[in-house]
């Protein structure tokens, strides 16, 4: 598809996709037996233009799900935007609700619930919480130039005809920025100024050398090299702005939610059956249980472990040297890319073995060290899929060799990703975590699902899988892997935890960084991260623990109903069939049909 040659053309082009679809078409009183349509087969029309409509308004989206047709235009976030914004998101909501939902299909009934809620959340962000006048981070060309230059979906000269049209309106992206900002949290601010000045270096040495070696003519090298300037200018003038005029006004609001935006984010965020202050008592009590749960391996194992020497009368203190001593067994820094490898193997023999469900084997996940330009982010390891427009891509699964660490440092990764963190990790991260599920969400085709998969249903299913492979004898059921269990599960539990108290119940950094190190047996690195975390999300680090708990309570709760008939299998392989829609959902058409 090179219907692109010419930025020029490609506006063209997307004006009319756009006008299109804001314009007329309003759906006619057909009904069903005159035209042949059916609500099912009108929805599915409906949904295509939506999304056409959702990739015009969301350039930078579209490109992250595989979407490239509109890579080179900037949205200038202006005050003008959003009332066009306004304007369309009305218009989407009308013939959202010209469809009766309760004529739909199941599966098409979630995608309107999921619309539904997009619009509203939407709306609630442009009205109420209003981010993009505290947030200064919202700002950041170079990120989403990196993106462009980083993907290989296209020749490298199509790639960078898109980011010289796409920057050529930064002088209006960086001047709509700073109109927009007023009254920002000063952790946001110091945010801004960070990914700003990382996001210069995008337009440094390496995106000058791909325009010296791609064959853009001269005439386009020369515009492009103009506007980086003109860019890398403009950034450095926003720095400078947060830097000198913002921070010297010292005039910042509090980065704390306060409890009625804390709920209405969570509740569209989440999309959990539960309240957020439901949530926060589940994982209150969770806490305690997995502390006792702790405190009785901890004595059991200490003999085996520490045999002569005296027990540590203090709980604390006692599972802290368990684990520390339990930390000891781990893999090598050369042979820790291997230990992953050896590990999916017996992974994929074990949900076999054990009939947790069913795999495909004709999509083995890849695993491969991290390429170069994604390492450093922290993540250790992690899944990189296609998105829902290249499908057929193979899915890899990223672990970060070591090779860069000190040894020290290296040590201390190793300790913390330890002989049965790791394969915890590994059933997390891939099966039957996040790559399992991932490939039962692509058999149930729905785009809609894809674009808005919900965040507390797929980290929610890589958490439960841990304990479920647990319960099933992973592992051999040992004190030490469910020690080792019971600490990594504490730390999703402490997510939704100070993520509350932090936004709702105004905790200091002294008592969140307590309650870390304390109850979460947390090094002081590790905690001061999560603080700063805490400061600048909101609801996200609750979503893991919300999904978590909503899975393992629907559970539980079939459990109940189906007596001795109930089967794992057929949970599980049931719970996914419905791709990755909010749990809420899936939980009402499982117990409808159980
Ligand atoms: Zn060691
Ligand atoms: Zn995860």
């Amino acid at each position: 598809m090179t219907k692109t040659s010419t930025p020029r053309r490609l506006l063209g082009l997307l004006a009319v996709g756009g006008a299109l679809w804001l314009g007329s078409c309003e759906p006619g009183p057909q009904t069903a037996t005159e035209s042949n349509e059916t609500p099912d087969t009108e929805f599915d029309k409906f949904k295509v233009g939506f999304i056409d409509s959702l990739w015009y308004f969301n350039p930078e989206w579209a490109s992250s799900q595989g979407y490239h047709r509109y890579d080179s235009v900037l949205v200038v976030p202006s005050a003008a935007r959003r009332k066009v914004e306004a304007q369309a998101r009305e218009r989407a909501r009308k013939r959202l609700l010209a469809n009766d939902v309760s004529k739909l299909s199941v599966n098409n009934q979630t995608d309107y619930r999921l619309i539904e809620n997009y619009l509203n959340a939407s709306r609630w962000y442009a009205d109420t919480l209003r981010d993009y006048q505290w947030n200064p981070a919202n700002y950041n060309l170079g990120a989403s130039v990196a993106e462009i230059l980083n993907g290989r979906y296209a020749p490298l000269e199509r790639r960078l005809q898109a980011i010289s049209w796409k920057i050529s309106r930064s002088p209006d992206f960086y001047e709509a920025a700073k109109t927009n900002i007023s009254n920002p949290t000063r952790e946001h601010t110091d945010l801004a100024i960070r990914q700003n000045k990382g996001g210069l270096a995008v337009f440094g040495p390496a995106l000058l050398d791909s325009i010296n070696r791609s064959k853009l003519s001269a005439k386009d090298k020369e515009a492009l090299l103009t506007r980086i300037g003109t860019t890398k200018e403009v950034i450095g003038n926003y720095i400078s702005f947060l830097e000198q005029d913002v921070m010297k006004a010292g005039k910042f609001r509090s980065f704390r939610l306060g409890k009625e935006l804390f709920d209405r984010k969570f509740y569209y965020d989440i999309q959990s059956t539960y309240t957020a202050d439901q949530v926060y008592q589940k994982a209150q009590q969770h806490r305690r249980e997995l502390l006792h749960d702790m405190g009785r391996r901890a004595v059991r194992l200490w003999p085996k472990y520490f045999a002569g020497q005296p027990m540590p009368a203090d709980t604390v203190a006692l599972i802290k040297k368990v684990i520390s001593r339990l930390s000891e067994k781990h893999a090598t820094q050369k042979g820790f890319v291997d230990a992953v490898k050896q590990q999916i193997p017996t992974l994929v023999k074990f949900v076999n073995d054990k009939k947790l469900l069913t795999q495909d084997p004709s999509k083995p996940l890849v695993v491969r060290e991290t390429p170069l330009y994604m390492r450093g982010s922290g993540a250790g390891a992690s899944v990189s899929a296609p998105g829902p427009y290249d499908k057929a891509a193979d899915t890899y699964y990223n672990v970060e060799p070591l090779d860069e660490l000190s040894a020290a440092q290296a040590e201390s990764y190793l300790r913390e990703y330890n002989e049965y963190t790791l394969q915890i990790l590994n059933i997390h991260e891939a099966i039957p975590g996040h790559y399992t599920q991932l490939v039962y969400a692509n058999q149930s085709p729905s785009l809609i699902k894809s674009i808005f998969g919900n965040g507390a249903m797929v980290e929610g299913w890589a958490v439960y899988t841990e304990r479920m492979m647990l319960e099933s004898g992973y592992g051999g059921g040992t004190d030490e892997f469910w020690l080792m269990w019971d600490k990594w599960n504490m730390r999703v539990t402490l997510n939704a935890i100070l993520d509350h108290d932090v936004h709702v119940r105004n905790a200091s950094q002294a008592q969140v960084l307590q309650l870390l190190q304390r109850d979460g047996f947390q090094e002081e690195n590790e905690a001061t991260n999560k603080w700063l975390r805490a400061t600048l999300s909101q609801v996200q680090l609750s979503s893991y623990f919300t999904g978590y708990t909503e899975i393992y309570d629907l559970r539980e709760e079939l459990k109940k109903q189906q007596g001795t008939s109930f089967d794992l299998k057929a949970f599980n392989e049931q719970f996914l069939s419905f791709g990755s829609a909010p749990v809420k959902y899936i939980r009402a058409m499982m117990l409808k049909k159980a």
